[in-house]
């Protein structure tokens, strides 16, 4: 409708990739509904959450989709990926094996997704420093190296998970502008 208040200026799908269990709900809870539960059950049915935002004076409505419990390899659809401008790709610094999947996930993304994309590589669960098994310098260099942003998370704690959608969502902000 033509009301100021509500007027959306851009649409931008973001897609939440990564193994199962390393947050990706709940980043997306934190983000969408400032919300974080520490017994959140597999996803099931909500495909998206939305926020809508400010970028540069322009009204710009995030439109973040969660792998409904599909996270087994090559069982989330191209259907998921399509007509996403951004995507987040998670790992849970506290295992190992999550970020050892990250280069199947790239790949999975990079056949699938437009070739502008952007991408950020998010390690999840900061909280758990204790528990850290990855280091965020070796995360860093594989981001560099894959041309990934990079930040550590904690949906818990709310730490970078407002920064890490605001990086994403403002590199597709410039490259459509
Ligand atoms: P998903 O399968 O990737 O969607 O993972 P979920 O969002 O369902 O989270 C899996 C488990 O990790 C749940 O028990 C969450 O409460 C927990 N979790 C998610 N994010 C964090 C975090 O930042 N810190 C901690 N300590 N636990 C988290
Ligand atoms: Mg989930």
């Amino acid at each position: 409708n033509g009301d100021v208040s509500s007027r959306i200026d851009y649409v931008f799908k973001v897609v939440l990739i990564g193994d199962s269990a390393v947050g990706k709900s709940q980043i997306l809870s934190r983000f969408a509904r400032n919300e974080f539960s520490l017994d959140s059950k597999a996803t099931i049915g909500v495909e998206f959450q939305t926020r809508t935002l400010v970028i540069e004076h322009k009204s710009v409505k995030a439109q973040i989709w969660d792998t409904a419990g599909q996270e087994r390899y090559r069982a989330v659809t191209s259907a998921y990926y399509r007509g996403a401008v951004g995507a987040m790709l998670v790992y849970d610094i506290t295992r190992r094996q999550s970020f050892d999947h990250i280069p199947r996930w790239l790949e999975e993304l990079r056949s699938h997704a437009d070739k502008n994309i952007a991408i950020m590589l998010v390690g999840n669960k900061t909280d758990l420093e204790k528990q850290r098994a990855i280091s965020t310098d070796d995360a860093k260099e594989f981001a560099e190296k894959e041309g990934l942003f990079f930040l550590e998370t904690s949906a818990l704690n709310a730490s970078n998970v407002e920064s890490a959608f605001f990086t994403v969502l403002t590199e597709i902000f410039n490259v459509v502008n």
